[in-house]
């Protein structure tokens, strides 16, 4: 029901720069893993978990995963990243259907965990198991939206299917994991161009972070030519960009990013990744940074964090 390896060949695609490899851990659901799992399932709302936060049904088992994955950092090499799935294989119908979540920080956005989610009826009725659910929510972890909700940045609006953008459901007939057709189990091309897009900016925003920090430890001098060198590969990437060839945008970047990151750390700049899972609470003592988030798809101003399905999508999708 879980096949590792193809997970990472699938969503591999969307950090072509990054050497992937996976490790799976099994546990039995029981003792303190299964008490936060069933709080986020609780079979009455009374039912109250943690009811200090807004979220009072997934805080639980988001702090049992933040102490796991604290842990593991610990013993993991430097420089690596973490993304932690569980995969939950409840042997009863604890749950009303729901497959899987991308979660976030809570704070700022940042994307946290995965849950892929199995019941008997889900597996045995529908056919379901935990890889291709799991490929569509690191596809969340990774960048991507549904293409039936998003965020236009030339209107600053969020929209879902919902009242006047209804229409916005069409987007599922595209050739996607990401759509809730069931028809694609790995990422069209409007996922890989828009990612390669996102990762072109990405690396020339980390890149102006990085020289940032040069800058203010007063060793701009020391990396100026890597620098000029740098520039001239985003220039390119920009040409390759302009002409719709964003995996090329991208390559081009990433090298460019490299070099001024490389540059930095000659000058002995050092330049950490950022920790989500250690500044929690941290940013929204700020009043800023504070991610918005929407129970509902209704179409609002400005950037929210969608649910991953609504009722009414449930009973679409199990009513066949
Ligand atoms: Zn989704």
């Amino acid at each position: 029901m879980l096949r590792p390896q193809l997970i990472q060949d699938r969503v591999s695609v969307l950090q072509p720069f990054t050497t992937f490899s996976n490790t799976v851990k099994q546990a039995p659901l029981s003792g303190d893993l299964a008490t936060v799992y069933k709080c986020f399932f609780p079979v009455v709302i009374e039912d109250v978990c943690a009811p200090n936060f807004a979220d009072f049904s997934g805080e639980p088992l988001f702090q049992y995963g933040v102490n796991e994955l604290r842990q593991s950092y610990k013993a993991a090499p430097d420089k690596r990243y973490l993304l932690p799935v569980y995969a939950f294989n409840d042997g009863k119908e604890s749950q009303g259907g729901l497959l899987g979540i991308a979660y976030d920080d809570g704070e700022t956005g940042t994307q946290s965990f995965v849950y892929s989610f199995l019941t008997p009826d889900l597996n045995k009725l529908f056919g379901y198991g935990f890889t291709d659910t799991t490929v569509h929510e690191i596809g969340h972890h990774l960048s991507l939206s549904h293409p039936h909700d998003g965020y236009d940045s030339e209107e600053d609006t969020s929209y879902g299917p919902s009242g006047d953008f209804y229409f916005v459901n069409t987007g599922d007939q595209s050739a996607s994991i990401m759509s809730y057709n069931d028809l694609s189990r790995t990422f069209g091309q409007f996922n890989l161009d828009s990612q390669y897009r996102y990762l072109t900016a990405a690396y020339l925003n980390n890149a102006n972070a990085i020289l940032e920090l040069t800058r203010r430890a007063q060793k701009a001098s020391a990396v100026q030519a890597s620098v000029q060198g740098a520039d001239a590969l985003f220039a390119q990437a920009q040409t390759k960009y302009d002409a719709l060839d964003y995996l090329g945008a991208a390559q081009l970047a990433h090298q460019g990013y490299r070099q001024v990151l490389g540059a930095a750390q000659g000058a002995g700049i050092s330049v950490q990744g950022y920790r989500w899972y250690d500044n929690l609470n941290g940013l929204a003592a700020q009043q800023t940074g504070k991610a918005r988030t929407s129970k509902t798809f209704r179409t609002q101003p400005g950037l929210v964090i969608f649910p991953e399905e609504t009722a009414a999508q449930r009973r679409l999708r199990l009513e066949r």
